[in-house]
């Protein structure tokens, strides 16, 4: 690589720096986040009546300009219970100091997602999924930091490589909102895991050297709180692998801070077709106008968007939920992909559904909307076994030269199979 671009694209990685000066791109602590007057002009400009309310109350000198930069949306976070309880009755969380200081999954909440939940009961279901709960302090049988045993499959720091011709690639400890049951809760806003391109190349030299790898994940932390140019330059380089067919990005920026989704990054991600985004989304509430219009422009590039949705208790765990928020993804042209098992990561227990909960909801949904509205329910196996598919038990076994299935509404047929 060349020195220039060397220096121009190596984010702030050491650890004197703090995550806003990573997510803004600065490149010494001499930089200072956005003041006021600082914040680009963006060109996304829905705001929903009910974000516009929520705005004039809590940050009455925020303009428009400032509330549509994502950036200001992840200065202006909630980091604090302190900041939190303005907007919220946090009463409940008897034990807020000492889980501020178990050095738990930091609490990062976007102005944006946060006024999705603000004036609704305390249990909404959205709120549960960001907040930090004393339930997080409970630490059940079957239940560890790395579940998946993903740093077990690290050929090279930061890349996991599970399945023979893909892997996943890790390019940022940084997520803009820090979800309560997140699988990687062991390593995001760690950092010590804030990467860059020195940590990249590492990885990409590994791809470029291995030609059976053709599809490579881009997750994290969340691929899309990077700089444009920081994205750029790792798809380029993907891009640059003659076996690399796809790339995937996968992210929750879209649901959570939409407003990253600015004209200017689609125009530039849609150079590195064929690119895939795989957008995490866990309840129907949270597909407003803003989404919607990020939602289209991604789709208008010509990205093709698939859903993963981790299963929650009091959160989306009926069939009545699911199937709306389904619904709600395939009319933004976001096809419904995975529905995940929560994964046992320590004090997820509160949140961790019995499976049979899981196959009701695809039995719920197959036969009963269209089939594209059915995402595959998954359990990643714990220590490593990948994700296996379960399903209802529409195969029956067999009858002499007959299979015998079970149909949604449980009747029996059977179709001619002869045994030879
Ligand atoms: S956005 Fe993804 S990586 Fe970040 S906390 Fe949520 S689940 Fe984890």
């Amino acid at each position: 690589m060349n020195d220039n671009l060397q220096q121009d694209y190596e984010p702030p990685l050491r650890e004197e720096l703090s995550s806003i000066e990573v997510v803004l791109g600065t490149s010494s602590t001499e930089e200072k986040p956005f003041g006021k007057t600082e914040i680009p002009v963006s060109d996304f400009t829905v705001i929903n009546p009910l974000a516009s309310i929520f705005r004039e109350k809590f940050f009455p000198d925020a303009t428009d300009r400032q509330w549509n930069s994502w950036r200001w949306q992840i200065q202006n976070s909630y980091t604090s219970f302190k900041k939190l309880s303005e907007i919220l009755d946090l009463n409940n969380l008897v034990d807020f100091d000492f889980l501020t200081k178990s050095r738990k999954l930091p609490l990062r909440i976007t102005p944006y997602y946060a006024s999705l939940f603000h004036n609704k009961e305390n249990d909404y279901a959205i709120a549960k999924s960001v907040i930090p709960s004393r339930l997080e302090l409970v630490v059940s049988p079957g239940e560890e930091a790395d579940p998946l045993h993903e740093e077990d499959m690290c050929p090279v720091p930061n890349l996991v490589h599970r399945y023979p011709d893909r892997v996943l690639m890790l390019s940022t400890g940084f997520c803009s909102v820090y979800c309560r049951y997140c699988t990687r809760s062991h390593m995001v806003a760690k950092d010590k895991k804030h990467y860059g391109v020195k940590a990249w190349e590492t990885s990409i030299e590994y791809i470029r050297s291995n030609p059976k790898v053709r599809d490579v994940v881009i997750s994290g932390g969340d691929p899309l709180t990077m700089p444009d140019k920081h994205l750029e330059f790792l798809l380029s380089s993907l891009r640059s692998i003659p076996h690399v067919e796809i790339i995937r990005i996968g992210t929750k920026v879209p649901m959570v801070m939409p407003q990253r989704i600015t004209n200017t990054l689609v125009k530039m991600l849609k150079k590195y077709h064929p690119l895939y985004m795989s957008i995490h989304s866990v309840h129907p509430d949270e597909i407003t106008p803003e989404v919607a219009e990020a939602c289209n422009r991604i789709a208008n590039a010509g990205i093709v968007m698939g859903s993963q949705t981790v299963l929650l208790k009091g959160v989306n765990d009926s069939v009545e939920t699911m199937k709306e928020l389904m619904h709600k993804l395939l009319k933004l042209r976001i096809r419904p992909y995975y529905i995940y098992q929560c994964d046992p990561i320590p004090g997820s227990s509160h949140f961790r559904t019995p499976v049979a909960k899981g196959l009701e909801i695809i039995q719920g949904l197959r036969g009963h909307t269209s089939g594209y509205a059915i995402p595959h329910y998954v359990i990643d196996a714990p220590g490593g076994g990948g994700k296996i598919p379960l399903l209802p038990e529409y195969y029956q076994g067999r009858d002499g030269d007959y299979v015998v299935m079970k149909n949604f509404e449980g009747k029996i047929f059977k179709y001619y199979d002869p045994e030879k």
